[in-house]
């Protein structure tokens, strides 16, 4: 309803005071601060012009982020595909399929051993043979330890893998065995190359 008023109620043909395009686009696809949002976020509100370009922007912007996501799902699937292949002669007992994923692109880089309170855990299954991590925006490929420690200090995972950039995205493809553990919260501890770790809480369920 507000944006159907929004989209005729404030004609401004001469566009006054509007921000131009290249702003509502980097709004649209929030790669604007916040703080420089708010600025602006009167103006969208009371002129239908830049209202309708900025819905515009988004849903476009939207629709490319979900084929974006889709390709990205679909890499994962045959890395993991190929990785429980591999792993098929060495194997007797009935191996497990299931591919936890860790979404951490909209997350921060928090450096240093302590997680950011302000983020809350990641859920993975412990039944979950295979992990891919996919790391936050801005990560690099290359090689990383990984390390699961769990609340009580216990090292649950420690290994290494190579991300590699998948559309853009960094992704580590690791295999785990936690399906004899116990939920609870873990602490898993990325590091790239010996440099400073980064640390995120995962709630193992
Ligand atoms: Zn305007």
């Amino acid at each position: 309803m507000l944006g159907r008023g929004l989209r005729k109620e404030f004609p401004n043909p001469k566009r006054i005071g509007c921000p131009g395009a290249e702003v509502l686009k980097k709004i649209a696809s929030r790669k604007m601060p916040l703080s420089e949002v708010e600025v602006w976020l009167d103006h969208l509100g009371s002129c239908s012009p830049c209202y309708n370009d900025f819905s515009q922007f988004q849903s476009g912007y939207g629709r490319r982020q979900m084929r974006r996501l889709l390709a990205l799902a679909a890499s994962i699937l045959i890395l993991a595909g190929l990785a429980g292949w591999a792993l098929v002669p060495k194997q007797k007992k009935p191996l497990a399929t299931e591919t936890a994923m860790l979404d951490l692109r909209n997350r921060s880089i928090p450096r240093g051993t302590k997680p950011n309170p302000a983020e809350p855990p990641l859920g993975v299954n412990r039944a979950a043979a295979h992990w891919s991590i996919l790391l936050p925006f801005g990560s690099n490929d290359g090689p990383y330890d990984i390390r699961l420690l769990a609340g009580s200090g216990e090292l649950l995972v420690s290994t290494k893998a190579n991300a590699k950039l998948i559309d853009g995205v960094a992704v580590i493809h690791i295999s785990v065995d936690l399906s004899s553990r116990s939920p609870g919260q873990c602490v898993l501890r990325l590091t790239r190359n010996g440099s400073q770790e980064s640390s995120y809480v995962v709630e193992l369920r």
